[in-house]
């Protein structure tokens, strides 16, 4: 998967009318893992135990400024049930990234992983970033998935790996801010670094930064965050 990512050249992300750049994250994994819950963190920082289906797609927009950028994450969240996956996965085609979520106290939500990645594989953009969230790290006594499979996939697939919790915030913040920061790298540093050269002449070196846009990004803001190796990223 990374290797043939690598091969693709990125696409400019879309600049908004407000000058903002788009970008359009899809929340998707089995149902009840926390997608929603997340979103509600990240965007409101509040949390409820209650859990409301997602009826097909919800969306929310929020502003960050990753490296000096300003971005509109359109955060879009999907309904993990079977019945919805037709319609969620429309929306797969036009998405800049992927947030793959499981529940750590939930080995079949793990399991279908695979899955969730073969339909990422099939249906977004070569050029899409993704990151694995095993959710509700608070749930220890819980636990059936271990971090070391969490890591250990996301290395297979070339994406980074978080755990959070959407209960206490833990890496939430991290988890969106690392993602959106590959995309800022490599949709808008990687392209002009790319398409400056080719206009130099210099091929060579979009090729220098092609390399360091696959960097782990460094979080430090929510503390111990876990990012897997390299994020090579994705489909
Ligand atoms: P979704 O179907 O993936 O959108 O899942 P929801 O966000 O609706 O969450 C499903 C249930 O899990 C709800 O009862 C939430 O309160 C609960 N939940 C979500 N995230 C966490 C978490 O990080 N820790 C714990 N303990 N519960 C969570
Ligand atoms: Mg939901």
């Amino acid at each position: 998967m990374a290797s043939q990512n690598q091969a693709v050249a990125p696409r400019p992300l879309q600049m908004g009318a407000k000058g903002a750049y788009i970008v359009r994250l899809l929340m998707v994994g089995d149902s009840s893992c926390g997608k929603t819950s997340l979103v509600l963190r990240f965007d409101q920082n509040v949390f409820s135990t209650k859990f409301v289906t997602t009826i097909g797609v919800d969306y929310r927009d929020k502003m960050v400024k990753i490296e000096g950028a300003p971005m509109r994450l359109q955060l879009w969240d999907t309904a993990g049930q079977e019945r919805f996956r037709s319609l969620t996965s429309n929306f797969f085609g036009r998405a800049d990234g992927f947030v793959l979520c499981y529940d750590i106290s939930n080995r079949p939500s793990f399991d279908h992983v695979i899955g969730w990645m073969r339909d990422i594989k099939t249906r977004a953009p070569p050029d899409c970033d993704i990151v694995l969230c095993g959710n509700k790290s608070d749930l220890e006594s819980d636990r059936v998935v271990q971090v070391d499979e969490g890591k250990a996939l996301a290395e297979e697939y070339g994406v980074q790996f978080f755990e959070t919790s959407a209960l206490t915030g833990i890496n939430v913040e991290g988890m969106f801010t690392a993602l959106a920061t590959t995309i800022k790298r490599r949709r808008i540093d990687e392209y002009e670094s790319q398409n400056n050269s080719v206009a130099a002449g210099t091929a060579s070196v979009g090729d220098a930064s092609r390399g360091a846009a696959s960097q782990t990004v460094n979080l430090g803001k929510d503390g111990g965050a876990e990012a897997a190796g390299p994020a090579r990223s994705c489909c």
